[in-house]
């Protein structure tokens, strides 16, 4: 086969998918066609083809053909999605609202039995109009899973990626074990300033308004948000010409930041938007992260290592600049705050609830994708695997809706291992002020120039000779015993 003419063919469909993705999130056009995309590059995802490269064994361009086979077969499904979705409205107590404006509106209530009703109101819509169709796309993408010749979605995801992702299973379970005493002291305090309650009367529909944190929006003010970004990429010696910012503001603009790589290294959007307060902040660093990333990849490197490959090494590159406006070193210093504790313990709070949270759909996404004899037992198993996890009561209606595509929460995970391995290097030779030392962007650009060729593992072991172990976390959360 021609692997030259694929990987050309292959750098334009990704290339065109994102730039649609940029265009209408960012609000600069109504249309998100990518079923023509598809249909432009068909022969991409041609059964002959996959079949080729299996024989040429070139793993990250199988995957990108396997599940862009899958992608093309449920298009429809997937468009019909994105169609109801927005067309859809709640009601709360008599009043009507979009439903996908429904998560803001909750996140932002104080009122807990409000945030009650919009949750119960949220999920309930969901599971009526939407898990229909994505109970089709998850047999359709399982029945083409043993079409193509795999026992079952895990395998078939665990050989493509090369990723044990029952060794890695093994690894966040011991970490919700050995988590589990520490879990509520460590949230409580943090939870019961924020919300005025502890886990007494903790529900998951407060989880979203615990996270944004709005008691502590003063210090992150929208007038210091670009200068803060931009005061530490210079700090860095970071300016790559190929990072696009996009500020303006346009009524159609999705309210988060994204960041979209159209053309690697020369055309990365970095689409700013403001919502106010921490969040903003957050989210932006996170996806200057991905844009630094994408934007020092040398344009020499094949597209599977520039545009594919083991996401939780651009994942990981996105967590260490998102960290940033947790940590008291930065904070003090680029935002003149003096007292950071209370959002160093708000962040460490929320980060072991997300860990746990991703510990136990890890475990659950792999029961789902291992060819289960029936379907519908899961929705329990779901149901008892995140509230066993939370210590709340959590409904089973999200069990479709709360799958990522391709097992994308490892890479979740995989990823916050190895930051806490890259931040604690950069401290180690560039000290806890490292984003003020130019010598510390150098290293980041020798670790960006190898693209996404390396397994983040791979990289780590390059790196300091270690294994990424999710056990990292432990450390990192100062609760190793
Ligand atoms: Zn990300």
């Amino acid at each position: 086969m021609n692997l030259a003419a694929y990987r050309a063919d292959a750098e334009q469909f990704v290339s065109s998918l994102d730039r649609e993705y940029y265009l209408h999130f960012a609000g600069l056009q109504d249309e998100f066609d990518i079923e023509s995309i598809y249909e432009r590059h068909a022969d991409l995802f041609s059964r002959d083809n996959v079949q080729r490269l299996r024989e040429e064994g070139t793993s990250q361009l199988l995957e990108f053909a396997v599940q862009g086979l899958m992608g093309r077969a449920t298009k429809a499904e997937a468009a019909e999605l994105a169609r109801r979705e927005a067309a859809l409205e709640i009601e709360v107590d008599g009043e009507t609202m979009p439903y996908r404006q429904a998560a803001v509106v909750q996140v932002n209530e104080p009122d807990p039995e409000r945030r009650l009703a919009i949750e119960r109101a949220r999920l309930a819509a969901g599971e009526r109009e939407l898990d229909p169709l994505l109970r089709e796309v998850l047999e359709r993408t399982h029945s083409l899973t043993a079409e193509l010749g795999w026992p079952n979605m895990r395998a078939m995801c665990e050989e493509l990626s090369g990723i044990d992702l029952g060794a890695l299973e093994r690894q966040t379970s011991a970490f919700l074990d050995s988590t589990e005493d520490a879990y509520e002291p460590i949230v409580s305090g943090p939870l019961e300033r924020e919300l005025g309650f502890g886990f007494e009367r903790l529900r998951r529909s407060d989880f979203s308004y615990f996270f944004r944190a709005a008691s502590l929006d003063a210090a992150f003010t929208d007038a210091r948000l670009l200068g803060s970004l931009s005061q530490t990429l210079d700090g860095l010696a970071l300016d790559p010409p190929g990072v696009k910012l996009d500020v303006e503001q346009r009524p159609k603009k999705t309210p988060r930041a994204f960041c979209s790589p159209v053309r690697v290294p020369d055309e990365v959007y970095l689409v700013i938007a403001r919502r106010g307060g921490r969040d903003d902040f957050e989210t932006l660093f996170h996806e200057a992260g991905h844009a630094q990333h994408f934007a020092h990849m040398p344009a020499s490197l094949p597209m599977e290592h520039r545009y594919l490959g083991d996401n939780s090494i651009t994942e990981s590159f996105a967590f260490l600049f998102q960290h940033l406006t947790q940590s008291p070193a930065w904070l003090r210093a680029r935002l003149d705050v003096t007292e950071p504790e209370p959002i160093e313990a708000q962040a460490r709070a929320a980060k072991l609830v997300f860990l746990r949270r991703y510990a136990a759909k890890l475990a659950y996404e792999l029961e789902l994708h291992s060819a289960p004899p029936a379907l519908d037992p899961l929705r329990e198993v779901y149901a008892q695997r995140l509230g066993d996890a939370l210590h709340v009561e959590w409904s089973p209606q999200s069990w479709l809706s709360d799958v990522d595509p391709f097992f994308y929460a490892a890479a979740y995970i995989r990823a916050w291992a190895l930051e806490t391995h890259v931040r604690r290097l950069l401290v180690e030779r560039f000290g806890e002020l490292w984003f003020e030392e130019p010598e510390a962007g150098e290293f980041l650009k020798t670790l960006w120039a190898q693209g996404q060729s390396m397994r983040g593992d791979e990289l780590l072991a390059e790196l300091t000779g270690e294994e990424l172990d999710f056990g990292a976390l432990l450390d990192d959360l100062a609760l190793t015993a």
